[in-house]
């Protein structure tokens, strides 16, 4: 069973495929002879979405010349190498209203009109890169075949047909190299545009490449940026207005989306953000529109609302989730004291999980809520991981906001920048830059360094020096002379930074109390990264699970700095649960309670996580 397959898109394709297979109106375009062959009936539909997931019903597997729907993809190269400005010109941007094979030039400008109609598309081949013109036809191969994701490869009698016959074609070269719009051999260029317009093709392949021009100029298979995103938007307006012959006007209004069709009955039309849909039946009406693919695109369009200008009205909400350190804690294990001062004051730590597209107007909304967090807000923790764009306009606002908040004395930390969203990632990474501002990795990591900053600010440092064993919460039930006997089994031991002082899989029968410095628990998914899990700081106490349970040790702990903590070794404890059996009844309680409260921490990430 294909993936597809029972998915309500490939349900409804089938249904508007099956509806439109009996409308037998219009023509097969035989004006190039090899063209005239083919089968009325075919018919074809497939759909892509950006991240490259194809529907198809029909005859969606069969090949065609792609003829003119090859014009937006070849202008859009021509674009990316010799940029906007050289590009116009040489051939403009307005609408004719006259057929696609019109002898009508744009005198003025000494320019053809635009690039969707024959005259601007050969004047765009006759800017083709390469020395020679063999070059230049592998250049144009190359640039489709980017586009398709595969290698595309020539139709030969349908190139060899339309050189013999295309002698309007022929005309327009001439026209334009007598009024010094070409410079190159008509003939050549004439050859280089035959070519292009005879690339082999099927519903698939189109769809792919249009999905290449919703998805901003990435090809969502192979993650090739064929364009870059002002090309895509230069490309899509004339399709928008261009794209559909003398139809142009009509099909914005009715299916508004931008598109371009061929005499070989293909239409490609792009719902920029979220689908291409190529359509391919090759019976043609009198303006040289595929019937049936109009009739499937305006069906489309109205069944699922997709005309522009009727989506141009929704603003994404990007902020995802508003927490403050009240609510939510980092996986650092504290002590009481802690505890109730985060209880307390953890409001001024504020959390924001950012979501989806900041553009213009999204950013305006989440500064509106960033403005609306509380005035006790001192940090302001951002989560990007789930951000996936971020446009110029929206980065300016929010550039403004950082520079406002740092001056009134917020501190702004980014966590999770999504590293493998390259735009997102150089985006933030120039804001961090730009405010000098904190960028933490991972959120627990981040959510634990306010979380810090914030106790730095308000608790007693801790003394070293005083540190006694009934600060220790294991111990802090034992009387003077309980302590005494436990400290005869204590030893400290010193580890520097970075250094392991536990190690997954090893035999444990110490337990550790950390005096001073903290360490960081780390464990191993079953991919073999690493994650860290957790962290202690002095009075904690670790690795009670393999030296009071018997076992293996289930973690790395890394000293994060250098630390001291003090070791019991399991034997020792066995010893002092016979010689001292209310000491070890004291002690066992509290490992009880001290089990309770990691366990609540845990059930709350949990919950959290949902
Ligand atoms: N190769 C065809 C021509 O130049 C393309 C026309 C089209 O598809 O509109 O006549």
């Amino acid at each position: 069973m294909g993936r597809t397959e029972g998915s309500p898109f490939q349900r409804y394709l089938e249904g508007l495929h099956a509806e439109l297979k009996g409308l037998n109106k219009g023509q097969v375009a035989d004006y190039i002879p090899e063209l005239a062959k083919a089968a009325p009936s075919n018919f074809g539909i497939s759909f892509a979405t950006i991240d490259g997931e194809v529907y198809s019903v029909g005859d969606s597997g069969i090949e065609f010349s792609i003829q003119s729907v090859s014009k937006p993809f070849a202008y859009g190269g021509a674009l990316s190498r010799l940029g906007t400005e050289a590009l116009l010109t040489k051939v403009g941007v307005e609408p004719t209203g006259e057929a696609f094979n019109s002898i009508v030039l744009d005198q003025v400008n000494n320019r053809p009109f635009n690039p969707m109609v024959n005259a601007g598309a050969i004047a765009v081949a006759a800017l083709a890169e390469g020395d020679t013109p063999e070059e230049r036809v592998a250049g144009m191969r190359r640039l489709f075949s980017r586009f398709a994701g595969r290698e595309l490869a020539v139709d030969e009698a349908v190139h060899r047909s339309e050189a013999e016959t295309g002698h309007r074609n022929r005309a327009i070269a001439y026209l334009m190299l007598n009024s010094g719009m070409i410079d190159r051999p008509p003939e050549e260029v004439l050859d280089l545009y035959f070519q292009q317009c005879a690339l082999r093709v099927t519903t698939e392949d189109l769809a792919l490449m249009g999905a290449v021009l919703a998805n901003g100029g990435v090809n969502p298979r192979t993650g090739d940026r064929v364009l870059g995103a002002a090309e895509v938007r230069d490309v899509l307006t004339l399709m928008m207005t261009c794209g559909m012959y003398d139809y142009a006007g009509e099909w914005s209004y009715e299916v508004g989306l931008p598109a371009k069709s061929g005499v070989s009955g293909g239409i490609l039309a792009i719902l920029p953000g979220q689908l291409s849909v190529a359509i391919w039946s090759p019976p043609l009406d009198t303006i040289g529109n595929s019937v049936r693919g109009i009739e499937a695109c305006r069906q489309i369009s109205r069944d699922f609302g997709l005309h522009l200008f009727m989506n141009a009205a929704s603003v994404e909400d990007v902020v995802r989730r508003v927490a403050s350190a009240r609510d939510q804690h980092s996986m650092r294990i504290r002590n009481p004291r802690d505890r109730d001062i985060l209880l307390e004051v953890g409001h001024r730590i504020a959390i924001v999980e950012l979501q989806g597209t900041l553009y213009f107007a999204s950013a305006e909304r989440m500064i509106r809520r960033f403005d609306a967090l509380p005035d006790e807000t001192r940090y302001l923790l951002l989560d990007f991981r789930r951000l996936t764009s971020i446009d110029p306009a929206a980065r300016r606002f929010f550039s403004d906001f950082l520079r406002r908040k740092c001056a009134e004395g917020v501190e702004i930390i980014f966590a999770e920048v999504p590293g493998h969203r390259a735009e997102v990632c150089a985006a933030l990474e120039g804001l961090v830059a730009e405010h000098d501002l904190t960028a933490i990795e991972t959120f627990d990591a981040a959510l634990e360094d306010c979380e810090e900053r914030l106790l730095a600010d308000l608790r007693q440092p801790f003394d070293f020096t005083s540190f006694s064993l009934n600060k220790i919460s294991l111990f802090s039930t034992l009387d003077h002379s309980e302590l005494a006997v436990v400290e005869t089994l204590i030893h400290p031991v010193a580890y520097s930074e970075g250094e392991t002082i536990v190690r997954r899989g090893d035999e444990g029968d110490i337990l550790f109390v950390v005096a001073r410095g903290t360490v960081s628990v780390w464990v191993e998914d079953q991919r073999g990264s690493r994650f860290r899990v957790g962290s202690m700081g002095p009075g904690q106490f670790f690795g009670e699970m393999a030296a009071l349970g018997g076992g293996r040790r289930s973690a790395d702990v890394v000293a994060d700095e250098s630390v001291v903590c003090y070791a019991l070794r399991s034997v020792e404890i066995e010893d002092l649960g016979q010689t001292h059996p209310q000491i070890m009844t004291k002690v066992l309680r509290s490992l009880a309670q001290e089990f309770g409260v990691r366990l609540r921490q845990a059930n709350a990430l949990v919950s959290a996580l949902k």
